[in-house]
């Protein structure tokens, strides 16, 4: 099989027909004049701030602001409440409940199958190897005519490692549906991103989210990188003000503000250094897996004793042991130099109880 994508035979047809809702702010975008168009609130707002009038749909100041930096043009940039719109989005325009199909890769970010099962849409699973890279051949077979989407995380959560560029690849020229690259953490890799890729690979998405390194997670907003003939398909399907006025506000004045996310970066790239030391000195643990991301998933002895132990000292880690391929693993996010010196003295003080004497 060789690539033959084309975008109008993995959409479902309804929605290529689909007239989306026209908003007030769709049919006059003009800054100035008397609002009388939808129906918001003339007068103010119950708080300090005024948000009494819509937001701009597209977020065309952001876009603008946004696509220099990423090196892409505006036009080929969707923004949804967090990466988890577009992952919706993607699953709703493409794949027919109870009949199409979308891959995902165990263990990966657990978005990509509960959207899945969200719309009834059928799961299949290739795992990962041992060494947490794709198997391509695996995947290659599992290809069907009702595949529409390979779901692809890299740097993968919650393994850490970068996936293998030329499986990658390999999977854009077999398959004639969508091939997303999900690079939640990507800022925390030297490995470039694949949105260079995007003019040569018409089936390739990329998403990108501002939760992790830029520190926005609580403002809900995630990007995706696509073909502008899929970029327009997204803003077709999505709620009308799906970025609301306060996070495009920070938003814009963040984007002000990237020395800001390149120095904590920096910060946690030394901090996961180190944390990575103090970790490899304690005998509790069995192995640390690389990480290109802003984690470690770490194998202990006895993982879910090491879990309840540090609830019981107010350390939260999220416990992957019962998932496949993780077994025994605790996923820790990397704190500041002082957060990571609680954990490892915590750990050091259930070694020294542990020990039986
Ligand atoms: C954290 C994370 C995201 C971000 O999700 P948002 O909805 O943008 O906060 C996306 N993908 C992966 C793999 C993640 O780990």
């Amino acid at each position: 099989m060789k690539n033959t994508f084309e975008l109008n035979k993995i959409l479902r047809p309804h929605i290529i027909s689909l007239a989306p809702y026209s908003s007030a702010r769709d049919e006059y975008t003009g800054h100035v004049g008397v609002f009388l168009d939808a129906n918001e609130n003339p007068y103010g707002s119950v708080t300090e701030e005024h948000y009494n009038r819509y937001p701009d749909p597209y977020q065309a100041e952001i876009k603008q602001k946004l696509a220099p930096i990423k090196g892409i043009d505006p036009s080929r940039i969707f923004l949804g409440n967090g990466s988890d719109e577009p992952i919706d989005l993607l699953v709703r325009a493409t794949c027919t409940p109870a009949h199409d199909y979308v891959i995902i890769m165990p263990p990966t970010y657990g978005m990509y199958e509960v959207s899945a099962n969200i719309h009834d849409v059928k799961i299949d699973k290739v795992l990962l190897t041992p060494d947490y890279h794709i198997d391509t051949q695996a995947v290659l077979n599992a290809i069907t005519p009702f595949t529409k989407i390979i779901w692809i995380c890299s740097p993968n959560n919650p393994t850490g490692n970068v996936m293998q560029q030329d499986a990658i690849q390999t999977l854009l020229e077999n398959f004639n549906g969508l091939v997303v690259v999900d690079e939640a953490y990507i800022d925390f890799t030297e490995t470039p991103s694949w949105i260079s890729k995007l003019d040569e690979n018409p089936n390739l998405v990329v998403l990108q989210t501002f939760s992790k390194a830029w520190g926005l997670a609580g403002l809900r907003v995630g990007m995706c990188f696509a073909s502008v003939e899929l970029i327009k398909i997204l803003n077709k399907i999505k709620p009308p003000y799906n970025i609301s006025l306060p996070a495009q506000q920070a938003l814009l004045r963040g984007l002000e503000n990237q020395e800001s996310k390149d120095e904590m970066v920096a910060d946690i790239l030394t901090q996961r250094a180190a944390l990575h030391n103090m970790l490899e000195e304690l005998s509790l643990v069995i192995h640390i897996h690389p990480s290109d991301a802003n984690f470690l998933l770490v194998q202990f002895e006895d993982a879910k004793a090491v879990m309840d132990y540090l609830i019981g000292e107010q350390i939260i880690v999220r416990d992957r042991s019962r998932v496949a391929l993780c077994d025994g693993c605790l996923r820790i996010t990397v704190g500041t130099q002082a957060e990571n010196e609680v954990l490892i003295n915590s750990l050091k003080k259930y070694q020294q109880t542990s020990v039986i004497v």
